[in-house]
């Protein structure tokens, strides 16, 4: 710990590094920092940083709203546009406290540290790797974003038609200068939508990570004079944006992967299948939170590469759950529903508890399934017992307040005031009378 201190209070006089932006995130997921100078480097690496935790959605009530920033050393990253001549800023992400020192319970961050615990108890460490799509949007002459995309690109198209690679470049260069290994970047299926991907880590460093790039994305593309969107569906008709999540167990003792077995036909251990089994016995108590939007859930229709039956297979891209092809050291599962307005935090520790209880359970996965999905009439998807996936926020958020996961990942605190979140952005739609019904009523009746 002194000599990482060392390095960091070297890089900062280095690079002329004059504030620090001390960023955690809400229960959202959304990046909030406060922003001291580097003088004060010693406070704060004290976790001597204070803030109002009342003002944070998902936190504390009003009298007792003081709380600290603790912050991860680790995390220390000098901004690459906030380079001058002679001037600069850095960041840290952090963990929050107590006045008293211990770690505040409603800290996505910590909910996520409580699970990787959990699961080193139990002899693993959680591999996850993040795919996050996104859009680049136009914006108007005040700034705001339009629905217009910028590019007429699709599936892997190289410029002229791809204006968004130069963008892409950027992101990449300012990704890379804040520690990413970056492994590939393309144009994805729809209209100027965009993915980059950086190599997996722990399950904290990839939900850190994925927190960073959303915000990296967001800033690089702004100097473009574009608006990058998470949002899960943005245009009806074309594909969404999934933030596909692959995740493995490595068992500690043995040094290996857990899920890998080299005698079994698809090369897969029984701990995989455990936790496979896992995943879909407790998918519908959780994609309220992999799936957290009310728009969520317009991107979970057949035909768009994202799921919508509970089913998996070793290729499929129809299913919830496919296993990419590389066994060995880099054998996993992919999960498909999640997006990227989910809160990684939360979305990695609720999908790495669901499958944990399918290996504590022993249960057992049911057999894959290789056809299309989506060429399937429903009678076909009845007879082989292909259930669906919650199909809009209300049904997703019924089932996460009745089901045990919620809970058991997320904590009583975070758990509590998920809910009553979710209850009230979802009524707010539900009261709200939107465009559709205008025009699909209004001349009509
Ligand atoms: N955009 C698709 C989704 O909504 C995924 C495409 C892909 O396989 O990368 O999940
Ligand atoms: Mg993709
Ligand atoms: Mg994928």
């Amino acid at each position: 710990r002194e000599s990482l201190i060392e390095t960091i209070k070297e890089t900062i006089k280095a690079k002329n590094v004059e504030l620090l932006h001390m960023q955690f995130v809400d229960i959202e997921g959304t990046l909030k920092h406060v922003t001291v100078t580097a003088e004060q480097i010693d406070q704060v690496v004290d976790g001597k940083v204070m803030f109002d935790g009342s003002s944070i959605t998902g936190y504390t009530p009003i009298n007792r709203s003081d709380l600290y920033l603790a912050p991860d050393l680790t995390t220390f990253a000098v901004l690459p546009w906030t380079v001058e001549d002679g001037y600069s800023e850095a960041r840290f992400l952090c963990s929050v406290t107590n006045p008293d020192g211990s770690d505040f319970e409603g800290d996505p961050r910590n909910v996520l540290k409580k699970t990787v615990e959990r699961a080193k108890e139990k002899g693993y460490s959680i591999n996850v790797g993040p795919e996050l799509e996104f859009f680049l949007f136009e914006t108007d002459e005040y700034g705001q974003p339009t629905l217009r995309t910028q590019d007429v690109g699709g599936y892997f198209e190289p410029s002229p038609k791809d204006l968004g690679e130069r963008v892409r470049l950027e992101i990449y260069r300012a990704l890379k200068m804040m520690n990413f290994t970056i492994e590939a970047s393309h144009h994805e299926v729809a209209i100027g939508q965009h993915e980059i991907n950086f190599k997996y880590a722990d399950a904290l460093g990839s939900a850190d990570a994925a927190t960073t790039y959303k915000w990296v994305v967001k800033t690089v593309a702004q100097q473009f004079g574009l608006h990058a969107t998470f949002m899960p569906k943005p245009l009806a008709g074309a594909n969404g944006s999934g933030m596909h999540t692959n995740i493995s167990l490595f068992d500690v003792e043995k040094q290996e992967n857990a899920f890998y077995d080299e005698s079994d036909e698809l090369g897969l251990s029984e701990t995989a299948y455990q936790f496979i089994a896992g995943l879909m016995e407790n998918v519908k108590d959780f994609v309220a939170v992999t799936n957290p939007l009310v728009n969520s859930y317009k991107r979970l229709v057949p035909g768009y590469e994202a799921p919508c039956y509970i089913a998996w297979s070793a290729s499929n891209r129809s299913a919830l759950i496919r296993i990419p092809a590389t066994r060995g050291a880099g054998t996993r599962v992919e999960i498909r529903c999640p997006d990227p307005s989910a809160n990684p935090y939360f979305a990695f520790a609720i999908i790495a508890t669901a499958g944990l209880d399918g290996v504590e359970r022993q249960l057992s996965a049911v057999p894959a399934v290789d056809a299309d999905i989506f060429a399937m009439d429903a009678a076909e998807i009845e007879k082989r017992g292909i259930e669906n996936l919650p199909t809009n926020l209300e049904a997703a958020i019924d089932r996460f307040e009745a089901g045990e996961i919620g809970r058991r990942a997320l904590g009583e605190h975070s758990f509590g005031e998920y809910v009553a979140l979710k209850r009230a952005e979802y009524d707010e739609f539900r009261t709200t009378v939107h465009g559709w019904e205008v025009s699909a009523y209004q001349a009509k009746f």
